[in-house]
């Protein structure tokens, strides 16, 4: 089979759109549509840390919350935590970690919120991606943006940015991946099915490509975010 589900090519995202500064009372905040899945991400902090004992006097702590909306899916997902998203909310975290200087802020904390209010696969991607931007619009110090997006193995091909559709084709694998573009360092890199060994190479070099697509819209969207204060 040479087509996708979509129509989309082997290389080729879904329509992306990007946004900053979306919730008024939050400290940094950004939404991140790819697709039909949307994230929106609110930052917090820096700011004193609760229960007190996790303090760490040398760096900030970094908390991150995803949570999926019930009706964010065709079929409604029970609301509140679960194994799921307790899972993503520590993957989340863990990629985004390396990008910032958790050093300059010790005796603090940084609170990520993230909800997926649609989703149609590749929401820890789209988790990332907005929560980056979020904490790059707070202000907080960073060495980069993360740029996330799944790869994948779908009909023998590899592809980007899987949708469910693509997800739930038998024998389909897939890799959500996430990136610092300017330090050229992956800091997430999860593998769900089977895929050949030789592919894998290739479906993480498209993952770093398209990263790098997805960061020119982030540094788009907080650029325009920071010319309209300027004005
Ligand atoms: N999904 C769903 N109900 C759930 C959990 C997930 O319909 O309770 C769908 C949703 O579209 C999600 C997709 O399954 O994006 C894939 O979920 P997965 O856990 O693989 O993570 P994701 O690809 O969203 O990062």
């Amino acid at each position: 089979m040479s087509e996708r589900p979509d129509g989309r090519k082997f290389d080729e995202m879904r329509d992306i759109e990007a946004k900053v500064g979306v919730i008024e009372q939050a400290d940094g905040s950004a939404m991140f549509r790819i697709g039909k899945t949307i994230a929106i991400a609110g930052v917090y902090g820096p700011k004193k840390v609760v229960p007190k004992h996790l303090e760490d006097p040398e760096k900030a702590i970094l908390k991150c919350y995803y949570d999926m909306y019930s009706f964010s899916v065709p079929e409604r997902k029970r609301p509140g935590p679960d194994r799921r998203s307790i899972e993503l909310s520590m993957v989340i975290k863990n990629a985004l970690m390396p990008a910032i200087f958790l050093r300059e802020y010790p005796k603090t904390q940084i609170e990520v919120f993230v909800s997926i209010i649609q989703a149609d696969a590749g929401t820890r991607c789209a988790a990332i991606s907005a929560a980056a931007m979020a904490l790059a619009d707070a202000g907080i110090a960073m060495k980069d943006i993360v740029s996330a997006v799944a790869v994948g193995h779908v009909n023998n091909e590899i592809v980007v940015d899987l949708n469910k559709e693509e997800e739930d084709i038998e024998g389909t694998s897939d890799i959500p991946m996430a990136y610092m573009p300017r330090m050229k360092k992956i800091t997430l890199l999860q593998l769900d099915g089977k895929l050949p060994k030789e592919k894998l190479r290739s479906a993480i070099e498209l993952g770093i490509k398209s990263c790098e697509k997805i960061y020119e819209i982030q540094k788009k969207a907080l650029k325009g975010r920071y010319k309209l204060q300027g004005e």
